[in-house]
């Protein structure tokens, strides 16, 4: 799936981005991992960065991971197609899907926070810790903040449990489900007063 022709200055970052070569992630990925989804899209999730399947196929949450974000976009109404779009913190994986170094956050950010300008989003999705400490507060706990609104430069934004995690730890489900509950009462709110989800 490849829309963000639709968007012609997403496109041009998105470009810059596969050429990028800023850090030394550039040597050891396969490929860099842009993101994708509704170029205009009203919801952005933000996860950490490319794992291994991502890294092979150029797109964000397409392993085990992505498959539970997916069925959970799906319970709410959500698709990747028409109203989500999902980014990383980070566009190329680091080795052995370690955490990004600082400065490796520090020269890929700037793409992050373009991509958030040209899309344009109302709510932003924080998928963990890392995309919560990169954007928000170096010092917030995932923990402590998942499931809460937050405004952030004029958006709403909510950190939520990263769906790893919560293949991890089962009993974390089901406040996931709760915080994805608001998400879509907020994005009737915001959005669409009409929104269909047959579960929410
Ligand atoms: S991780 Fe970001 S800054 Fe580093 S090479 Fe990839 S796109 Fe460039």
């Amino acid at each position: 799936m490849d829309t963000d022709s639709l968007n012609p200055e997403l496109e041009a970052l998105k470009l810059q981005a596969l050429g990028c070569v800023k850090c030394d992630l550039s040597k050891s990925r396969t490929q860099v991992v842009f993101g994708e989804g509704y170029p205009y899209a009203d919801i952005l999730f933000i996860g950490e960065g490319p794992g291994y399947y991502e890294d092979v196929k150029g797109r964000p949450f397409v392993g085990r991971a992505g498959q539970l974000l997916d069925k959970i976009l799906s319970a709410c109404g959500f698709s990747r197609s028409e109203n989500v779009y999902i980014a990383n913190i980070l566009k190329c994986r680091p080795p052995g899907n370690r955490d990004p170094l600082p400065g490796e956050r520090e020269l890929c950010m700037p793409y992050l926070m373009q991509q958030i300008e040209l899309i344009n989003p109302k709510i932003i999705i924080l998928l963990g810790a890392v995309a919560l400490k990169a954007l928000i507060d170096p010092e917030a706990k995932i923990t402590k903040v998942r499931g809460s609104w937050l405004e952030w430069k004029g958006r709403q934004v909510m950190p939520v449990y990263h769906p790893a995690a919560l293949l991890r730890n089962q009993a974390l489900k089901r406040d996931a489900w709760e915080d994805y509950k608001k998400v879509v009462y907020k994005y009737r709110e915001l959005v669409d007063p009409d929104h269909h989800s047959a579960h929410v």
